[in-house]
């Protein structure tokens, strides 16, 4: 499929979400923690847009910026309404309220995304009357809609969060999630809090669901060979940046960014012939709050030249179907915001 033929559901230009320091009695911001440190990207309609890197490099806050859920310091994110791209950074709380249809997270852990005193009938009807679904029925009639989709019988509405296993009950969140018949779900780890024997089972499940909808997913998660299974793109994060991104099979068979192929070598391999030769990151993860200069991964990258210091590298296409890296050792294109 060419680039420029794809629907883009997403413009995201420049966003920052920066958290400030205070100190003292006044206050005074001191600083700032750049958990999203101008981040501009285009998310394609019915695509999966894995988001990787280690803790704290800033991808749970990405999506959650995306989704309002904090609010950016700056920057742009554009959502498609038919063609028509508005920026919900600007949005008032009516324009907020119908934009929340569009787009729902699916959360890492889903014991504490279900109410536990709550039957999950009432979990589930909350969201529908919130959005106006005022029949019973016709609110029963969604609920047994999106159940069937997660196989899960519509008879266990009325049973509690914790009669349920850990798998069941994140099938039961995706359900509640499409409810209100999202374009968009922006899942952070969705399947880390879950045995691994029942992670496949999820990953499968939404893989259907998406192509039963043409959903959209911005996928965030620490676990590279989750995201490869799930991603049709995978976006790679560093300190609060984008240091690459690559159609899933491109970031794994090339990865170009030096971050992106440290990460890729930790990847555990299962045949014991088959030798791969580990490349260990020196040096600590710098802070985001004091952040080195030039490249912030310049002090741990083995490849580091003196401009590497100096210069911060822009995002730039290498090479085809929009391979895109932030590294002075490649040439190319500079992205357009
Ligand atoms: Fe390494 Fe320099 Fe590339 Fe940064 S810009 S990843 S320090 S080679």
């Amino acid at each position: 499929m060419e680039t420029e033929k794809k629907e883009v559901i997403f413009k995201i230009k420049n966003l920052k979400t920066w958290f400030p320091i205070t100190k003292g009695f006044m206050k005074k911001v001191v600083g700032n923690v750049k958990a999203v440190d101008d981040v501009s990207i285009e998310v394609y309609k019915g695509e999966t847009l894995g988001i990787v890197g280690e803790s704290g490099c800033g991808k749970s806050t990405f999506g959650k910026t995306v989704m309002m859920l904090e609010k950016p310091t700056g920057g742009e994110v554009l959502f498609n309404y038919n063609g028509e791209y508005k920026d919900i950074t600007k949005f008032n709380k009516d324009e907020m309220f119908e934009f929340r249809k569009k787009v729902h997270m699916v959360f890492q852990d889903p014991y504490s995304a279900l109410n536990p005193q709550k039957k999950i009938y009432t979990s589930f009807e909350e969201p529908l009357k919130t959005h106006g679904v005022d029949s019973v029925e016709e609110r029963e009639k969604i609920m047994n809609r999106v159940l069937k989709m997660v196989n899960i019988q519509p008879d266990y509405l009325m049973r509690f969060p914790h009669e349920f296993s850990g798998g069941q009950r994140q099938r039961l969140c995706i359900a509640r999630a499409l409810e209100v018949t999202p374009e968009v779900l922006i899942c952070d780890e969705p399947v880390s809090a879950l045995d691994v024997s029942i992670q496949a089972q999820v990953l499968n499940l939404m893989k259907e669901i998406q192509k039963e909808l043409n959903l959209t997913y911005l996928f965030i998660a620490h676990d590279l060979s989750v995201v490869q299974y799930m991603s049709d793109r995978i976006m790679v994060m560093y300190l609060g940046k984008i240091v690459e991104v690559a159609d899933s099979k491109a970031l794994y068979d090339e990865p170009l960014h030096p971050y992106t192929k440290a990460l890729l070598s930790a990847i555990p391999v299962a045949d014991i012939h088959h030798k791969k030769k580990r490349q260990v990151l020196e040096g600590e993860v710098p802070s985001p709050i004091h952040k080195p200069s030039g490249c912030a991964f310049h002090n741990r990258c083995p490849y580091c030249m003196d401009i590497c210091k100096k210069e911060d590298p822009v995002l730039r296409y290498h090479g085809a179907d929009g391979h895109m890296t932030a590294c002075h050792l490649y040439d190319g294109s500079e992205v357009k915001a």
